[in-house]
């Protein structure tokens, strides 16, 4: 059986006509056709890059079948690496400002880029980007398709449309790929990006575990409760124990302010 990328399609069509566009997007991953639209040249892929492509890509299906996940092999033509003076042309193509940022994933067209400067990283920041934008695409994808056709990401891991949750989503897919990255390579790996962002996380999840200390045995059973909402999709449980930490408006807070009232807050001791 094939396995999808995109999860779920959201919108009044049949049932037949959302499994076509899931199947179309798988597609578009294994093509990778879209890439071709933008119209600039990709810079080639060193050998090396492969493999730490495909070390990524088991390393990130071994954790998703932590999650009783099926694994989604996903092959190096996948990312593509562009000039940084091509940044204008893929920013135009998929309608985000991406500055600031190094590489991404797109959900519309299934492909992950990154910018020149990729080529001159270390092994292990290398492999730590590649990791992350992997994380995207096997972290929970949805589709929304609206009235006359128009696609849009309805979610992407924790993300919700667009926006919602995305400090914490950007906070648990760097903190996760700091941690396969100091797996693979045994020693202790932190990348440098997100750090605000991951603190946030960390103080949510030591003020769940504080509060809740008759469910969890660890942190780490926190943690691994925010990654399987963002590998399947089901963010009740995670909702659920938030509302009863923080109060019972929480959650809908939180999604529209990115948890960073805990900062100011003294509701984490
Ligand atoms: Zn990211």
């Amino acid at each position: 059986m094939d396995i999808m990328p995109i999860k779920a399609i959201i919108g009044k069509l049949s049932d037949n006509k959302k499994e076509a566009i899931m199947r179309k997007k798988l597609e578009l991953l294994k093509t990778q056709s879209e890439f071709k639209k933008i119209g600039i040249e990709e810079l080639p892929k060193t050998r090396d890059d492969i493999q730490l492509f495909e070390t990524a890509n088991i390393l990130t299906n071994a954790l998703i079948s932590k999650f009783g996940l099926p694994s989604l092999d996903i092959s190096s033509n996948v990312f593509h690496v562009v000039k940084e003076e091509d940044r204008w042309r893929v920013h135009f193509y998929l309608g985000e400002n991406t500055c600031g940022c190094l590489g991404f994933f797109d959900s519309k067209s299934q492909m992950i880029m990154f910018l020149e400067e990729f080529n001159g990283l270390s092994y292990y920041k290398k492999l730590d980007s590649l990791i992350h934008e992997i994380l995207h695409l096997k972290s929970y994808q949805s589709l929304q398709i609206k009235r006359g056709g128009k696609e849009s990401c309805y979610r992407n891991g924790l993300t919700i449309k667009g926006s919602y949750f995305r400090a914490i989503d950007e906070a648990l897919t760097q903190t996760t790929a700091d941690l396969l990255v100091s797996k693979s390579t045994g020693r202790d790996y932190e990348g440098i990006s997100y750090k605000k962002e991951k603190y946030i996380l960390e103080t949510l999840i030591c003020g769940i575990f504080n509060k809740n200390l008759e469910r969890f045995k660890d942190k780490n059973e926190v943690f691994d409760m925010f990654l399987r909402a963002y590998f399947t999709g089901n963010v009740m449980p995670l909702a659920r124990i938030i509302k009863k930490t923080f109060g019972y408006d929480a959650f809908g807070f939180a999604a529209k302010h990115d948890f960073n009232f805990l900062l100011e807050d003294a509701m984490i001791s």
